[in-house]
C-alpha cells in the first residue's frame, strides 16, 4: 500500500517526510503499459517519473495549501515533457511524452537537458480561484548556479527550495518499476509556516546551511542508499538513520487517506476540448473517420465522439436568444 510518514526531529527545527509509492505507482505504470498508442516507459524514462511522481507528493503533503501542484519538466532532448499533479487528497496523476528510442544508461541531461534548455515548474493551483487569480508558478533550470548541469532530479528540486524558499532542503529519490519512493528533509521556517508561493524572512535566508542540528541530520538523510529507499519499509530506513535522533512519528498517511491513482478527465471535459477545436476541425475529423476520438494520456481512457454527438457539443454553444439571459 502507497503511504506517507510524516516526522519532526524533537528539540531541532527540522521535519522530514518519507513517501512509500507501491500500488499507486504501479497503477501508473500498468495503464501506460496497456495504452497500445505509446507502450510502456524506457527505463530511465520510468525512473525519472517516478522520482518525479514521489518528489510531487512529497512537496504536496509539505505544504499547507488547498489546490493541485503540478510538477513539470519541459525537456529540451528525446524526453519533452514529463508531469505529475498531485491533488490535495492525494490523489495522483501522471504522464511523460517520448520522441524516438531512449538508451537504458540515459542520464537526466540525456533525456532532458542535452544543451541546458531544460526547464522544472512547479505550479500550484488552488482548489477554488478568485476570479482573475492565476496559479502560481515557479521555475528552475536543470542547470546549477555555474550552468553545471544536475544529475540528479533532486538536485533541481533542492535547488529550487533554495532559491525559492530559502529554505535548506535534502532529497533523496528513487524509482523502479515496482516503487518511487523519496525522503526529504527541510529546516522549519523560523518565523510563520513554510510557504512555497510566499517570501521568505532575511532570517531564513541568513540561516541557511548554518544549523547545526540541520546540517547533522541532513547528513544521515543524504547517506541513504537508492537500494535501501527501494527496498526497505518506512520503519527500516527511519531508524537505520535516525537511531540516534529523537524522532515525533505522526500517523501514516495510507489507503484512501494516503497517495492513490485517479485520474480526473472526463466526457464533458474532453467536449469542452473539442468545442475549443471549433466545429469546421472537428467536421474535417469526422469526414476521415467515424468518430473524434480523443485518449487520455494519463490513464488511458478513451473517448468516442460520433457525428451525432459532435453536432450536439456544438448546438449546446449556441448563445440563447435574447430575453433568455437568465439560464446559465
Ligand atoms: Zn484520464
Amino acid at each position: 500500500m502507497s503511504e506517507i510518514h510524516k516526522f519532526l526531529f524533537d528539540g531541532a527545527p527540522v521535519r522530514g517526510v518519507l513517501v512509500r509509492l507501491t500500488d499507486a505507482w504501479r497503477e501508473i505504470l500498468r495503464r501506460r503499459a496497456t495504452n497500445t498508442k505509446h507502450g510502456a516507459y524506457p527505463p530511465p524514462l520510468q525512473n525519472l517519473l517516478g522520482e518525479m511522481t514521489a518528489a510531487a507528493v512529497l512537496l504536496q503533503s509539505n505544504i499547507k495549501f488547498d489546490g493541485a501542484l503540478v510538477l513539470q519538466v519541459f525537456g529540451d532532448g528525446p524526453v519533452k515533457l514529463a508531469v505529475v499533479e498531485v491533488q490535495p487528497g492525494l490523489g495522483l496523476r501522471a504522464t511523460a511524452t517520448v520522441s524516438g528510442t531512449l538508451p537504458d544508461t540515459a542520464t537526466l541531461s540525456q533525456m532532458v537537458n542535452v544543451d541546458n534548455g531544460g526547464r522544472c515548474t512547479i505550479t500550484l493551483d488552488p482548489q477554488t480561484r478568485q476570479p482573475g487569480q492565476q496559479p502560481y508558478q515557479g521555475v528552475v533550470p536543470l542547470c546549477g548556479d555555474s550552468h553545471e548541469k544536475l544529475k540528479n532530479f533532486s538536485d533541481v528540486l533542492q535547488h529550487y527550495m533554495l532559491q525559492s524558499e530559502q529554505l535548506d532542503t535534502t532529497l533523496v529519490l528513487a524509482a523502479d518499476d515496482q516503487m518511487a519512493a523519496g525522503l526529504l528533509i527541510q529546516r522549519l521556517p523560523q518565523q510563520g509556516a513554510g510557504n512555497l508561493a510566499g517570501t521568505s524572512a532575511r532570517a531564513n535566508e541568513d540561516a541557511i546551511g548554518k544549523h547545526e542540528d540541520y546540517r547533522r541530520i541532513a547528513l544521515l538523510a543524504a547517506s541513504l542508499k537508492r537500494e535501501e529507499l527501494l527496498t526497505l519499509d518506512a520503519d527500516a530506513v527511519l531508524h537505520r538513520l535516525f537511531w540516534q535522533e529523537k524522532l515525533l512519528r505522526f500517523e501514516p498517511l495510507q489507503g484512501a487517506a494516503g497517495p492513490h491513482f485517479s485520474c480526473h478527465c472526463s466526457r464533458e471535459r474532453v467536449a469542452k476540448m473539442i468545442q475549443g477545436l471549433g466545429a469546421d476541425e472537428a467536421a474535417s475529423v469526422l469526414q476521415e473517420r467515424p468518430e473524434v476520438e480523443v485518449g487520455c494520456d494519463f490513464c488511458g481512457a478513451q473517448y468516442r465522439f460520433d457525428a451525432v454527438d459532435v453536432a450536439q457539443i456544438f448546438k449546446e454553444t449556441v448563445p440563447p436568444p435574447p430575453g433568455d439571459a437568465t439560464l446559465h
